[in-house]
């Protein structure tokens, strides 16, 4: 890494440098306009797996929806994940209404303006907290992401792991060690020069306004780097999915509070090895007694992080149950409470949009041809 101490003249023209950059050629983003703490706490979440330009749709109208920190945290949790649909990790939705909660509790409605306060809510790590510290109330702390480190491995043609978390802290020591005055604008900076400019490929190096101290630049060395190890791979699930139908409603379970899609409502899915629809049957067990044989509907396949699911689609249609439905007491349509723990429900299709549901399973009801 490049020494602050011995290198003071370089680092000035680093931060002069790219701080006239970035008030030039930064985007105009709608969460720039500002430094209100709660806007930028917002987009800040979203921003941690969303690209910039695709979230502001969704940056709109999660503001338009709920405009302040006191607004969202009276919203119901269904509300908010309602809100945040489309952008997928659930978790982030649902801390960011937990922490509206603590703060409106807590802290009278107003977020807490230090770094160290910030990182005590849900959902806010070292790399947010130190987002709105500095952007908002400019407190001299970094905001080390993806972008930056990518940034620092370069310019210091540095070939450590930034994976590994060694790496990181050094390189978020090093840089809070070269911040300016105007901390919240060089941190802002640095990330916009990653995603514009010192990008993962085909850096515009020419274009960079810090080139003449990069050092990766002069070695050669900017396509080798950064340094990661190997990205976990995507393993691929083979599921059964169950739509039970009756009196034109839906069957829906809510979805247990931790792990995949955790809260959110789904149809039954079940793992399964063989993919006749028995599996899904079975599972529907817990629900149903006694169900007819399935009827293959189609296929579909959602890709997560970190899982793909290949679903084959089985109906139930509980209304060609002829004789057994009145007698059995649990195809009751409205019903929602089952053998089960997990809260269900039957749903019309008309009050679906207004469920809390997941990406893989609102694509399935747009392809759903009757059974
Ligand atoms: S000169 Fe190239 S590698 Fe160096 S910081 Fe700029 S864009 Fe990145």
């Amino acid at each position: 890494m490049l020494d602050t101490k011995e290198n003071q003249q370089q680092i000035q023209i680093l931060q002069t440098d790219l701080l006239k950059w970035f008030e030039k050629a930064q985007r105009n983003l709608p969460f720039r306009q500002t430094k209100n703490p709660y806007f930028i706490w917002i987009s800040e979440i979203m921003a941690q797996q969303t690209q910039i330009d695709t979230l502001i749709p969704f940056y709109n109208r999660f503001i338009a929806n709920f405009p302040t920190v006191f607004s969202l945290a009276l919203a119901s949790e269904d509300e908010v994940i309602k809100a945040w649909e489309g952008l997928g990790y659930y978790s982030r939705a649902r801390n960011l209404h937990q922490a509206a909660r603590i703060i409106v509790a807590d802290y009278g409605g107003l977020m807490p303006d230090r770094y160290t306060e910030l990182i005590k809510l849900p959902g806010i790590g070292p790399y947010t907290g130190g987002a709105i510290a500095s952007i908002a109330f400019n407190e001299p702390v970094s905001a080390v992401d993806g972008n930056v480190l990518r940034v620092i491995s370069r310019y210091c043609n540095s070939f450590d792991d930034i994976g590994e978390a060694k790496t990181k802290k050094r390189m978020t020591g090093w840089i809070e060690s070269i911040l300016p005055e105007a901390a919240g604008n060089f941190n802002e900076a640095v990330m916009e020069l990653g995603a514009l400019i010192c990008t993962p490929q085909s850096p515009k190096c020419l274009l960079c306004p810090i080139r003449n101290g990069c050092q990766s630049d002069a070695a050669g060395t900017t396509e080798q780097l950064p340094v990661k190890a190997k990205k976990q791979k995507q393993t691929t699930k083979r599921m059964e999915v169950g739509i039970v139908k009756q009196n034109g409603r839906l069957f829906f379970v809510r979805r247990p509070d931790t792990g995949l899609l955790s809260g959110m409502w789904s149809f039954t899915i079940a793992e399964t090895m063989v993919g006749n629809g028995q599996d899904i049957k079975k599972k529907l067990g817990e629900y149903f007694p006694e169900l007819n044989e399935p009827i293959f509907i189609g296929t579909s396949r959602h890709v997560f992080s970190h899982i793909i699911w290949e679903m084959s689609v089985y109906g139930f249609n509980l209304d060609s149950m002829v004789g057994e439905t009145a007698a059995h007491p649990y195809l009751v349509a409205n019903q929602q409470e089952a053998r089960s723990d997990r809260e269900t429900a039957f749903k019309a299709l008309s009050q679906v949009d207004d469920m809390a549901l997941p990406v893989a399973f609102s694509k399935l009801l747009a392809q759903l041809t009757d059974f």
